[in-house]
């Protein structure tokens, strides 16, 4: 019997998993597909205090985000790095030169001087900055410092972390059905492949994000609903963008930004409702349509069009809303957690940023409900895994020279970066691989199908596959990728 189930390997998970083991609980987390393979494996990559925020009075979760921002930056200094982000001020911008630096005054107040504080730029100054800014009407700018990560590898992380604390995790199996086990806890169903077993807790959170009504007696989670955000990555030539930049859309006013990743630029997101089903999301048509606009008003001599997208996907935030008709750009990021009939922790909404804070109060609910003071959570001082993953893969490359050759020429990933992530990161399938330890799906235009066979043939003895594993294995990655990254028409 287990203290606690965690139900969904997303970031909220993950990170709640990490807490309660490290708290001494007997913890199991059971995610369907992969760690990542839902909203948290397509987000922008930011760990930020969220500026915008500022504009919508949500002080206390920019207060949050900037406190978890710099926690992260000193826990997971291999995954959350600094990252500068220059905003031009145009003429007539909704947002002027007054009300950013006021933002950014508040910005650097609330970080109470643990970052690097922002500066302002005239119209000269930040073209020196980004020099392919369109000058026309460009009146001013400033600079101000958040930082980025790697979405998937932080929720790995989150998961190694726990299994290191003695939690048991498992991906690739799913709950079906909880029901009450008497007075004792929760008992659920959990399948993987063709196989099905029982699972006993004493308590349950239900951590599976937008697919949280799958489960939820809670009336409060009818009020669930889905965001749609899209990004496109593009070659970063062909914008010239040096680091970030925040931008306001000329189509609608929102916020977004540019994003440096390697050789390619990220521009994102859009935020529109949604009712498509959370394993088949992808970018529409009228989504890339909107992101080029945007990007080109800003970067006019790119002239960017469909064919500089390299790829383009989409993922849904979970967001508590009951407001049919409030514009999801204006509903709150927060968290809110409650618990159901059958004494189930539900926790909705959050942020990538705000996890382990969130993970915190979670994992506080559940040690009540388990009859236990809750203790002091070690997460914000003791470090993430993953820093020791480079000399692993160096080690592997030496021991067998074939393993450090490139998969493809010009991307940085190697046949050991696989061996490594199946024998030390539970990566199981080539989506495992290509899409979330390695990000070949979203940086190459085949989305990595080409390297896919190379893949298959160098993980398949540590897998097990035969040939018709193998050849199984193969067309379940071009289906993932086809669910992901094909551009719904319209
Ligand atoms: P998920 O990551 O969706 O995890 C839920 C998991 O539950 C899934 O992996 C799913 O497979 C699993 N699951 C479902 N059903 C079952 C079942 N029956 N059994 C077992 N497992 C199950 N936040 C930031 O801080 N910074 C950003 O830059 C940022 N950018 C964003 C951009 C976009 C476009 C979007 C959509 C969101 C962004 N966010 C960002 C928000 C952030 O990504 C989400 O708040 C966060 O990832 C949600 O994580 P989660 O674990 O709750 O959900």
């Amino acid at each position: 019997m287990f203290d606690l189930l965690v139900i969904g390997g997303g970031i909220t998970g993950c990170g709640v998993a990490r807490d309660a083991a490290m708290r001494g609980l007997r913890v199991i987390l059971v995610e369907r597909d992969d760690f990542a393979s839902g909203t948290s494996g397509r987000s922008s990559r930011l760990v930020h205090g969220g500026i915008r925020y500022l504009e919508h009075g949500q002080l206390h979760l920019v207060h949050e985000s900037i406190r978890e921002r710099q926690t992260l930056l000193r826990i997971a200094p291999h995954l959350v790095k600094p990252l500068a982000f220059t905003w031009p001020i145009y003429e007539g911008a909704r947002v002027g030169k007054l009300k950013l630096r006021a933002g950014l005054f508040v910005y650097d107040l609330m970080a109470a001087g643990r970052s690097r504080g922002h500066f302002s730029l005239d119209a000269a100054s930040t073209l020196e900055q980004e020099p392919s800014l369109r000058p026309e009407r460009l009146k001013a700018g400033a600079v101000y410092y958040d930082a980025a990560t790697d979405d998937a590898r932080l929720t790995l992380a989150n998961a190694l972390a726990a299994r290191h604390h003695g939690a048991v995790i498992v991906n690739h199996a799913s709950v079906k059905s909880m029901s009450r086990d008497g007075f004792a806890g929760i008992r659920a169903t959990v399948v993987r492949e063709s196989s099905s077993e029982e699972v006993r807790a004493r308590v349950a959170v239900n951590a599976t994000g937008i697919w949280q009504n799958d489960f939820s007696s809670d009336t409060r989670a009818d009020r669930l609903r889905g965001s749609k955000g899209t990004h496109i990555a593009v070659p970063r030539e062909r914008v010239g963008n040096r680091e970030a930049l925040t931008l306001i859309s000329p189509v609608d006013g929102r916020v977004m930004f540019c994003l440096p990743a390697g050789a390619h630029t990220i521009i994102g997101t859009t935020d529109t409702w949604t009712t498509e089903s959370p394993e088949d999301v992808r970018a529409s048509e009228g989504d890339v349509r909107y992101l080029l606009r945007s990007a080109n008003h800003y970067f006019p001599s790119a002239g960017l069009s469909d064919s500089d997208v390299v790829s383009a996907w989409a993922g849904i935030r979970p967001l508590a809303s009951g407001r049919k008709s409030a514009n999801p750009t204006s509903i709150s990021r927060e968290h809110s957690i409650s618990v159901d009939d059958l004494g189930v922790i539900n926790v909705t909404g959050g942020k990538l940023t705000t996890y382990r804070s969130m993970a915190e109060e979670v994992v506080n609910t559940a040690e009540k409900a388990l009859d236990r003071k809750p203790r002091r959570s070690p997460t914000d001082w003791v470090l993430l895994p993953g820093g020791e993953r480079e000399v692993g893969v160096t080690k592997l490359q030496n021991g067998n020279p074939d393993l450090a050759a490139l998969l493809i020429p010009g991307f940085p990933y190697t046949g050991a970066d696989l061996v490594y992530a199946v024998k030390e990161e539970m990566a199981a399938t080539l989506s495992d691989l290509l899409i979330r330890r390695t990000h070949l799906a979203f940086e190459t235009r085949d989305h990595g199908i080409e390297a896919s066979a190379r893949a298959a043939e160098i993980v398949a003895p540590l897998l097990g596959w035969g040939e018709d594993v193998k050849r199984a294995r193969l067309r379940a990655y071009r289906s993932d990728v086809e669910r992901m990254f094909t551009i719904l028409p319209g």
